[in-house]
């Protein structure tokens, strides 16, 4: 597999440092699991973090601000780098289908509109939003922009939008001033899974209409 594109650093560097939401911090995780050189840069990370927190604690904090920032690294070991084992679903990486306890042919699928189906994943209030989509070959998504922090990760086939084609394992960090209309490739079905602080905003009217049946 090769993986093009990866979260952005300010992602992983707040994921090392164990301040991202957690729905983000679970997909990031899941890309981990796939990518040799984000499992890297988290472990280097960390390990100047550490540094760091030995040299702030050999003196006396400052002022609150750090004393804040210090515990929250100390605490940062919320979720973990899952720990790399052979593959057991050919399309759900290890931490997500440890977390769903189901494989990917036992999804309870919902449609949202035909050709597109959405599966939202049971997270604790305040952790962000996980969803995974399952797109038809060739469907065009709306086009629409991001509320928020949103990340998307693929899990199978592939989709191309303005900023580049993603395929397995690849993973779409956009700033929230861009906006994109995804279309889906090859005659295979995609499935995705994105995670997200906040819910997606479309700038045409119907899609806007439609967002709360379309519920994304
Ligand atoms: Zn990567
Ligand atoms: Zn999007």
């Amino acid at each position: 597999m090769t993986i093009r594109h990866h979260p952005s650093e300010t992602t992983l560097i707040s994921y090392a440092a164990g301040t991202l939401p957690v729905a983000i911090a679970g997909l990031v995780a899941c890309h981990a699991t796939v990518c040799p050189e984000c499992r890297a840069k988290v472990r280097r990370l960390k390990m100047v973090g550490a540094l760091l927190l030995e040299t702030i604690e050999a003196e006396p904090p400052a002022d609150a601000e750090v004393t804040v920032a210090v515990t929250r690294f100390a605490e940062s070991n919320v979720l973990p780098l899952p720990r790399i084992k052979r593959p057991s679903d050919p399309v759900l990486p290890a931490p997500l289908a440890h977390y769903l306890g189901m494989s990917s042919d036992e999804i309870p699928w919902k449609t949202l509109v035909k050709g597109l189906q959405q599966y939202r994943v049971k997270l604790p209030k305040g952790s962000g939003e996980i969803r995974l989509l399952k797109a038809r070959p060739r469907l065009r998504l709306l086009k629409h922009g991001h509320r928020g922090m949103e990340l998307t990760m693929v899990l199978k086939g592939a989709y191309r939008d303005e900023t580049g084609e993603y395929h397995r394992g690849d993973v779409s960090d956009l700033a929230e001033d861009i906006e994109h209309q995804p279309k889906v490739l090859s005659d295979e079905e995609c499935i995705c899974i994105i995670a997200s602080e906040a819910p997606a905003r479309y700038t045409e009217l119907l899609p806007r209409l439609l967002q709360p049946i379309m519920g994304f």
